[in-house]
């Protein structure tokens, strides 16, 4: 499986670093590190979970892939291509392959326009359909999502939440995309209506070839849609493995903690230890030093708080299980 496998898009020692204060007359000495030296992969049909507490830097990460912010340092390869490097002209039709869908769908639905114009304006601005196709685009697209043909005369705030979110995968899809960037889509919709989006998404996922980084603060729905998951903590990826094995053989202690705070309807599938995570996550403008779990890890030892631990690969499966923590391996190992 490992050969056939072909990355869409790589990430390399990704860093986006903002102010800590306003800048005003005096120059900025402190500065919050959202993103701090992540790397990671994207396959092409895969979906990549990225899960984390909030400010773990997840979403700034998504954004950064979208362009809806300019990273610091590091590179973001599509295709091969570094999409930091090229100019706002060069960048516009490699930009159309790549869509976000926001948490919140109003924030891509403008709501003084009706659902036609909304849809159509951008299959039209990228000349993806004319005038005389453009009906029949139209059609397409709500069938995909799901939503009835009347749809296309209301505004935005005349549906429900879930329906919303439909309209947000819809404007996504409409510029035919090839990679979605899902930012926390289902996290603010009713349980029942949350395994309906997920659904929505997996099919659309095999009927449209479609590639997912999927973003979210808890395991439960990244488990029912990931191929793998990144965990991430205070900016930098604590482990890459895939959905099966980063909940059965957690190798790093936040994931574990995430696990224990996430209900799983199998209680043998939690492996025996839960660690409850205490206090808040620490601030990113002055992050701990050495491993950044240090001053929350019921395993640190002292060379935690000096050695910052590097994401190597932890077992030697065609699909690499990456993990940050050398220290909870070991003491792992002593155990067993
Ligand atoms: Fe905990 Fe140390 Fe491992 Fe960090 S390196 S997760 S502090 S045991």
């Amino acid at each position: 499986m490992a050969e056939e496998r072909k990355v869409l898009l790589r990430v390399e020692n990704l860093r986006k670093y903002y102010p800590a204060h306003s800048q005003g007359l005096w120059p900025v000495k402190e500065f919050v590190k959202a993103v701090d030296d992540v790397s990671f992969d994207i396959y092409e049909g895969e979906t990549l979970g990225l899960v984390g507490e909030s400010g773990s830097g997840k979403s700034t990460v998504g954004r950064q892939l979208v362009a809806l912010e300019k990273p610091d340092g590091g590179s973001i390869l599509y295709r091969g291509t570094d999409l930091v490097k090229m100019s706002d002209r060069a960048i516009r039709e490699i930009r159309r392959e790549i869509q976000m869908v926001f948490q919140d769908p109003n924030s891509s639905l403008n709501p003084r326009k009706h659902i036609r114009e909304i849809l159509a304006e951008p299959m039209l601005h990228h000349k993806l359909v004319d005038k005389a196709g453009l009906d029949k685009a139209l059609q397409e697209l709500l069938d995909l999502v799901s939503l009835p043909r009347n749809t296309l005369g209301r505004y935005p705030y005349e549906f429900s939440g879930g329906q919303r979110q439909r309209l947000g995968i819809a404007k996504a899809l409409s510029l035919q995309p090839k990679l979605l960037v899902l930012d926390e889509p289902v996290s603010a919709l009713d349980v029942s209506i949350q395994a309906q989006i997920l659904n929505l998404l997996r099919d659309l996922q095999k009927e449209l070839k479609l590639t997912y980084l999927f973003i979210a603060h808890g395991l439960g729905a990244v488990h029912y849609i990931s191929d793998r998951i990144a965990v991430m903590y205070l900016g930098k990826i604590m482990e890459v493995a895939t959905g099966t094995e980063l909940f059965c053989e957690p190798r790093h202690p936040y994931t574990l903690a995430l696990k224990s705070a996430d209900p799983l309807p199998d209680p043998a599938r939690r492996g025996g230890l839960d660690i409850v995570l205490e206090g808040e996550v620490p601030s990113a403008v002055n992050p701990p030093s050495g491993c950044r779990f240090h001053t929350r890890c019921p395993y640190a030892e002292a060379s935690c708080r000096t050695d910052v631990p590097p994401l190597v690969a932890v077992s030697n499966g065609d699909i690499p299980h990456l993990a940050a923590c050398p220290v909870w391996q070991r003491q792992r190992e002593a155990r067993q």
